[in-house]
């Protein structure tokens, strides 16, 4: 049966920008609706310590977020944990529908819809994801108990799952296509130290191979990224972590956005170029992309668009 409601301020994403904004539009007296997506806590529930929140020395991604879910919840933020499959803006109220089957109504919207993975968009890539080919070694590293794995990408999260997947792997190989990178320094100290960590620099992955039946992977063949020179590297599991996208599917026909799909907003606010419509966390920033600026936004999110429907009445 379908259903319809409406709300002042519509939240759409339950990571660190949604869950601050609930927090801030709550105690705005807004009672805003925050719809979670099909991941509830997002990004950071696939990770393990988070060290860099203020306040705390070290926390668990996926406890934090439910500290985050909880603290909006005690402030009066209605949760809800649907879909937003469509979403209107070119007329007001706006309207989304959700894969519940509601129509959301909503004078004012928060978009922190976040980031997703990002592939590499090879054919045998694609084979064997879930099968061996994985993009979060949170979820997927338990498989690989005593195996050799690959992870491939020079940011923080590719040497965040390298040192996470020592816990598991017999010999973790980072595959990196230059001979920088570009994660932090304090955790290229821990990799360099790792002597489970293998780093092979200057090389991209050419193609993933292994068995068809049961699906499974058996290693990589790498290229030199100078030479174009193939070599074998042996491994049960590949974990690709190069980055992730905004996830504007849902606006980007109906808002500026730059860099690639981030949405655009005014210096200094969270205001789209559509009235009304705000938005916050790495759905608009492809720069700091931290937990913490997120929530940061998420705040600013709810102060504007308090400012917006106070204005308007
Ligand atoms: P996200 O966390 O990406 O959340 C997006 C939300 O939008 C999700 O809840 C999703 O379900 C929802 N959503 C998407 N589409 C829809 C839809 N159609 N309808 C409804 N909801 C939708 N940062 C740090 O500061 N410290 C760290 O230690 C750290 N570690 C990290 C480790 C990993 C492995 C990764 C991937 C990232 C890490 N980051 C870290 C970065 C941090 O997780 C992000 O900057 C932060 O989560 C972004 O928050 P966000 O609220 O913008 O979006
Ligand atoms: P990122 O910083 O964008 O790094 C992506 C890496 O993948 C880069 O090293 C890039 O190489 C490589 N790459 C991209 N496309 C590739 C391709 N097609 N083939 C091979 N390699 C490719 O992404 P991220 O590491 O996921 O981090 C995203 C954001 O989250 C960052 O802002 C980061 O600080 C934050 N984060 C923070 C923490 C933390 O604070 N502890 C942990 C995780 C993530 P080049 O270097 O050559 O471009």
């Amino acid at each position: 049966m379908s259903d319809s409601r409406h709300t002042k301020v519509l939240i759409i994403g339950s990571g660190p920008a949604g869950y601050t904004a609930g927090v801030y539009a709550s105690r705005a007296m807004l009672s805003p609706i925050l719809v979670q997506g099909m991941e509830p806590g997002g990004q950071l529930t696939t990770t393990t310590e988070v060290e860099n929140w203020p306040g705390v020395n070290e926390i668990q991604g996926p406890e934090l977020m439910v500290n985050m879910e909880a603290h909006a919840k005690a402030m009066g933020c209605e949760i809800i944990m649907d879909i937003i499959t469509d979403l209107d803006l070119s007329k007001r109220p706006f309207t989304a529908k959700g894969d519940s089957g509601t129509t959301y109504t909503a004078d004012a919207v928060i978009l922190a819809t976040g980031a997703k993975a990002k592939w590499l968009g090879l054919p045998t890539e694609e084979k064997f994801r879930g099968f061996g080919v994985s993009a979060c070694a949170t979820c997927d590293g338990f498989f690989y108990r005593g195996q050799e794995i690959v992870v491939v990408g020079g940011g923080n999260t590719a040497v965040e799952e390298a040192l996470f997947l020592t816990n598991f792997a017999s010999k973790v190989t980072l595959i990196h296509r230059r001979d920088e990178l570009r994660a932090e320094k304090i955790l290229i100290d821990r990799l360099t130290k790792n002597p489970k960590i293998e780093t092979l620099w200057f090389h991209e992955i050419h193609e993933v191979y292994g068995t068809d039946s049961p699906l499974g992977v058996e290693g990589v063949k790498v290229k030199h990224t100078k030479t174009g020179e193939i070599t074998d590297i042996p491994a049960k599991g590949v974990f690709i972590a190069i980055g992730h996208a905004p996830a504007s599917e849902l606006v980007k026909d109906q808002l500026e956005l730059h860099n690639g799909g981030y949405v655009s907003v005014k210096p200094g606010s969270t205001e789209t170029s559509i009235p009304g419509v705000f938005a916050a966390g790495d759905l608009t920033d492809h720069k700091y992309r931290q937990a913490i600026t997120s929530a940061g936004m998420g705040c600013m999110a709810a102060l504007d668009a308090e400012r917006f429907l106070a204005e308007e009445h």
